[in-house]
């Protein structure tokens, strides 16, 4: 029989399954629990201003045969082409539950930009003149909600003054572009001919010439600027963007289920921590999700605590559940993967299957 390295012991199986080795970090999971809540228990002593709950699972648990062939049944027949025979008839020869995390770093910041802005003067108060405008970074907004994106635009105090309107000249209406400010246009009815159909146009009067529709033949019309009113208050708009940044690492030594699958599955969560700015994660017994951490956590720092303001961090380690299933069916055997609390099924040699199905 191969050799299976990560696997854990099934402890919910129906039959004893053999035991596989485990040479992951020689660590029971036993040992492995109670090291890391260890580890745990001393971050939230030395670090008050963390928020940190601890969910984990003591022993990660394989599923039933009883669930791993209602799923498989049930994924074979939603396959349009697959032969449900298989999955009825199948005999378990293994089910190995297999360590798999996903670390999520998100770092919720905010960034701040200015631009000038108009609009029609109306007799608002007018104020750049009685104090010093607040930096960028001085007023104070109330953030909306943590971890979510949104935006907001806030007039910046002592930044309003009045000018005259720029697209009117200050006289609050502005040339007609239909008429080219005469009034007049050419009779729609008649097409400028005076006549319709060997008749004097009624439209026109039979000079093929009609009052612009536009301007009502003023030649002009109200200035779409400053909404007549000749003046504008400009002022200064501060521009605000609060965006949640994800960093997820899906971390997997089985190359047979491709990552992409694990992606967007529901696992379970084992580790949340939340602060400003998060430390990368140390002491997790699996060596590949401390490295995650770091090179998400200097990532981060790298790409936005330069350009914007960091809130609020956030990291997870999750749990993936994903339990290896191997099977025969008529002397041949084969291997198919459930993945995520939603029990997913994945499997790249479904034994009947007609040609169709090879192709899509
Ligand atoms: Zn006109
Ligand atoms: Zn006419
Ligand atoms: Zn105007």
């Amino acid at each position: 029989m191969e050799r299976r390295d990560d696997s854990a012991p099934p402890t919910t199986c129906k039959r004893p399954v053999e035991k596989s080795k485990s040479t992951d970090d020689d660590e029971s999971d036993e040992i492995w629990s109670q090291r890391w809540k260890k580890q745990l228990t001393l971050k939230i002593e030395l670090d008050n201003n963390s928020i940190v709950i601890v969910l984990f699972a003591q022993r990660i648990p394989a599923i039933t045969e009883e669930l791993a062939q209602e799923v498989f049944i049930e994924y074979a027949s939603r396959k349009c082409c697959y032969s449900v025979k298989p999955a009825k008839e199948m005999v378990f020869t293994d089910l190995q539950s297999l360590k798999t995390y996903r670390y999520c770093l998100e770092t919720f910041t905010e960034s701040r930009s200015t631009e000038w802005a108009t609009e029609p003067y109306n007799g608002q108060v007018v104020n750049a003149y009685n104090g010093v405008a607040p930096g960028k970074w001085d007023l104070v907004v109330p953030v909306p909600a943590l971890f979510q994106d949104c935006k907001a635009e806030v007039r910046i105090p002592h930044t309003s003054s009045v000018k005259g309107c720029h697209s009117c000249l200050r006289l609050g209406r502005s040339v007609c572009g239909e008429c080219m400010a005469s009034g007049r246009r050419q009779c729609g009815l008649c097409s400028g001919s005076g006549w319709y159909f060997n008749n004097q146009c009624l439209a026109c009067g039979g000079t093929g010439i009609a009052v612009c529709i536009s301007c009502g033949g003023m030649g002009s019309t109200v200035c779409s600027t400053c909404y007549g009113k000749g003046k504008l208050l400009w002022f200064l708009k501060l521009k605000i963007k609060w965006k949640n940044n994800i960093h997820k690492t899906v971390l997997y030594k089985h190359s047979e289920l491709p990552i992409d699958q694990l992606e967007k599955v529901t696992g379970e969560n084992l580790f949340t921590e939340m602060n400003q700015l998060v430390y990368p994660v140390v002491s997790f017994p699996d060596n590949a999700v401390n490295a995650a951490s770091r090179e998400a956590v200097r990532a981060h720092q790298a790409q936005f605590s330069t350009t914007c303001r960091i809130l609020q961090q956030r990291q997870t380690i999750e749990l993936i559940p994903v339990t290896r299933v191997h099977y025969s069916w008529k002397e041949k055997t084969h291997i198919y993967f459930v993945y995520g609390a939603e029990h997913k099924v994945y499997t790249k040699d479904y034994p009947v299957k007609c040609c169709c199905c090879s192709i899509l």
